[in-house]
């Protein structure tokens, strides 16, 4: 079935909104931008990562006449794009090199009838003599509606990843004087904004800035431990939880990118490397399965992430130091396009500092040794400091925010404020005494009484504030320079010199006008307990079984028609399914991202499922909201892995060389009893032969079949295996397999 394109003129955009993508409302400025570019106005759209920037031209697309071309610099993301556009049922296509001949010949064909309303294309190819004539073509039968251009920090010299072919897209304006342009960047700094503007000549511009501040991101920092492996391994198993969600890691170093990944393998992880030293094919294999769930987590360096489109990655770690505040905002932001919670971890050591200073040292260049210096120590402020991580990242992109954000670990468990005027005021005062000419390490030198031979020759030894601070250790000084930074008492400059200047504020405080309190570091030995917002998003375990039922549904679906899972939904569709069960097309079309063409390809597949796991489950079939999930957490609870006495004594008996029907003679237990112990102890991690238990191809079997129908229910799995298996060795298995999992070992 093919939905309309043309939605009826009296139609609200809401109404298109939800009929095309499925979505009740418009995120930050979408509308707006949207309702411009209908009335034929040009403008630059800066929303930060997964804010949603797409829907900004495809839904004008959607909503005029003629095809709309968009520009973008990543052939991956095209296909990508494309993908999903044709899986809400909108004519969408590409033209880039990876097409054969007769492909673009064939593709061309169906723009030039009118069946296309997007089509990407890389920017090279915009300007090929061939392509100015077809494009002529299309402009004079089909029409053009608008140009997009995705990723347009590329026109600029200042941005991060400079193309020059972006550089003759001012020829559009040109061109088409009357086509209005959209140009689109998640690239937050001034200078590259004007740049934009300029380049593609844009006409009475408007700029749509949204806040850089991505909500859904928990941000945290860990000190290292000794053990920084295992410390890792735990990280990411707390991150995944029951759902298993998809992670990156990043490390510095191929080497430790391949040693990381190799020992996560081994500990039951499901991760695979990434680096500019695989061969293109490994690189695009592993990246591939990353996207379509087939292995859970990427270790990369950094080389990892431009150009790949997964919504739905749940976790960051950053096992080794991000290089410094602006690569780490984009990097970490990597996790959660889809709006969903996800989490953002540093491991953050000494050793690694060291490491980057050593790396750092071997620059030629002095002034790119000195930025690079300045901006590891802005990471380290970062990571060392006691005040709300949310504020650092966007006081760095110029925004003001007001802590707390609830959603770092700074704000959820905030160190105690103590009172330090005395002290801040030693410290503004020895600044103003060293000519504000000095950094951080210089002051708290003088303070603390220093006789190092710079000094002496600078004569702060004679100044009246020398000495006055040896109370207080060079790491409380520092704190206190920080805080007065943060707090805005002091002001430090950003040109590689980090020299500390006084400003207004700092008046106040020599004046004892103002108090000033300073967070006192707590132990760093930090709970990495999860944010009050990831826990309110966390599922109850019925709920997670639930959750993995429809995963394993999308996977499947996925696979069929080789696109990405969350192209067919994305974790927050799944995660309000659960929630709300919807068992009729009706509820169903009411989820966020079921559209008209998903609620016909997907609806009764989905509402089946559901259906079928309430029955199973015991839960009221739409008992007017007062369902209960009750039974499923009881089958949640054999997921819990309490080990009690009478088991622990099956397993010494087991351990011995007994078969499992002499336990039960020697105990005087039915054999079901003694079969459900073992089943507990796998699934607890004890160590069990299964193969003593199960024939390995019983085993297989089994195992095919819990793939195919879910471990949930014992029964689902017989019916799908054969009636000559039974219960006891399948739920075995299914032990076995859940434990497999979740990990492995615990
Ligand atoms: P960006 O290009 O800005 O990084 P995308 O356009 O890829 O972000 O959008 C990120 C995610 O948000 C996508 O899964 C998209 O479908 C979803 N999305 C966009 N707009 C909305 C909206 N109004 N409501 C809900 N989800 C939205
Ligand atoms: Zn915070």
């Amino acid at each position: 079935m093919s939905i309309s394109t043309q939605s009826p003129q009296t139609a609200s955009l809401e109404d298109a909104l939800k009929h095309y993508f499925g979505y009740g409302n418009f995120r930050f400025d979408q509308k707006p931008i949207i309702e411009r570019v209908l009335k034929n106005k040009d403008v630059l759209v800066i929303m930060p990562t997964g804010g949603g920037k797409s829907l900004c031209y495809q839904l004008p697309a959607l909503l005029r006449e003629g095809i709309t071309i968009v520009i973008s610099p990543l052939i991956a993301l095209m296909q990508d794009q494309v993908t999903a556009l044709q899986d809400n049922g909108v004519g969408a296509t590409f033209l880039n090199s990876t097409l054969s001949f007769d492909e673009v010949q064939s593709r061309q064909r169906a723009i030039l009838s009118g069946d296309i309303k997007l089509l990407y294309i890389a920017p090279e190819r915009l300007f090929t003599p061939t392509f100015i004539d077809f494009l002529e073509q299309v402009s004079q039968k089909v029409g053009i509606s608008t140009f997009a251009i995705d990723e347009a920090h590329c026109v600029s010299e200042w941005g991060h990843d400079f193309r020059p072919e972006y550089r003759q897209l001012f020829q559009i304006k040109q061109r088409y004087p009357q086509i209005p342009i959209i140009a689109l960047t998640a690239t937050a700094t001034k200078r590259v904004r004007t740049d934009i503007l300029q380049q593609l000549r844009l006409s009475d511009p408007k700029t749509y800035i949204s806040s850089f501040n991505r909500q859904n991101l928990y941000y945290e920092v860990s000190q290292k431990s000794k053990q920084p492996y295992l410390q890792l391994l735990n990280t990411i198993q707390q991150h995944q939880g029951e759902e298993k969600g998809s992670g990156i890691v990043y490390c510095l170093s191929r080497k430790r990118v391949d040693e990381t990944a190799a020992q996560l393998q081994q500990d039951g992880i499901s991760a695979l490397p990434y680096h500019a030293g695989l061969s293109n094919q490994e690189r695009e294999t592993n990246q591939t399965k990353f996207i379509r769930d087939n292995t859970q987590i990427i270790v990369a360096t950094i080389a990892f992430g431009m150009g790949i489109n997964k919504p739905d990655v749940r976790f960051v770690i950053h096992y080794d130091l991000p290089r410094n505040i602006e690569s780490y905002y984009q990097e970490a932001g990597r996790a959660g396009r889809d709006g969903e919670p996800a989490k953002c971890t540093i491991l953050f050591g000494w050793g690694d500092v060291r490491t980057v200073k050593y790396l750092i040292g071997q620059k030629a260049d002095p002034s790119e040794q000195r930025i690079a210096q300045q901006q590891l120590n802005q990471i380290i402020n970062y990571t060392e400091s006691s005040i709300c991580r949310r504020k650092i990242q966007l006081g760095y992109f110029g925004e003001t925010f007001d802590a707390p954000c609830d959603n770092c670990d700074n704000c959820i468990n905030p160190s105690p404020l103590e009172d330090w005027t005395v002290d801040a005021q030693k410290f503004l005062s020895c600044v103003y005494r060293c000519d504000q000419r000095f950094g951080m390490t210089h002051i708290i030198d003088v303070l603390r009484g220093s006789s190092k031979k710079r000094i002496v020759e600078l004569g702060h030894d004679k100044v009246s504030t020398h000495g006055i601070g040896k109370d207080r250790s060079v790491d409380e000084w520092r704190a206190l320079c920080r805080s007065l930074v943060h707090q805005g008492y002091l002001e430090e400059t950003t040109d590689g010199y980090s020299v500390l200047k006084l400003n207004a504020n700092s008046n106040l405080v020599l004046k004892k006008e103002t108090t000033v309190k300073i967070p006192i570091a707590r132990n760093m030995e930090k709970s990495s307990s999860a944010s009050k917002k990831a826990a309110n998003a966390e599922l109850t375990s019925g709920e997670s079984l639930l959750m993995n039922t429809l995963r394993k549904l999308r996977k499947q679906l996925a696979d069929e028609q080789s696109v990405p899972p969350y192209v067919v939904f994305s974790d927050a569709s799944l995660r309000q399914m659960t929630q709300e069960r919807p068992q009729t097309s009706e509820r169903f079309s009411k989820i966020s991202g079921v559209g008209s063409r998903k609620l016909v390809q997907y609806g009764n597949i989905f509402t089946q499922a559901i259906h079928e796991f309430c029955q199973a489950n015991g839960i009221e079939v739409e008992a007017n909201g007062a369902e209960t999930f009750n039974r499923v957490a009881d089958a949640g609870s054999r997921e819990s892995h309490e080990i009690t006495a009478t088991q622990k004594t099956t397993y010494k008996m087991y351990k011995d060389g007994m078969s499992l029907p002499d336990i039960a003679l020697e105990r005087n237990i039915r054999l079901g009893t003694i079969n459900g112990h073992m089943s507990k102890l796998i699934g607890a991690g004890y160590e069990v032969d299964i193969d003593r238990l199960v024939a390995p191809e019983r085993q297989l079997a089994i195992i095919d079949a819990i793939v195919g129908v879910g471990p949930h229910s014992l029964r689902n799995i017989r019916e799908a295996v054969g009636e000559t298996y039974d219960y006891q060795e399948i739920e075995l298995v299914r032990s076995l397999y859940e434990s497999e999992q979740q990990g492995g070992k615990r």
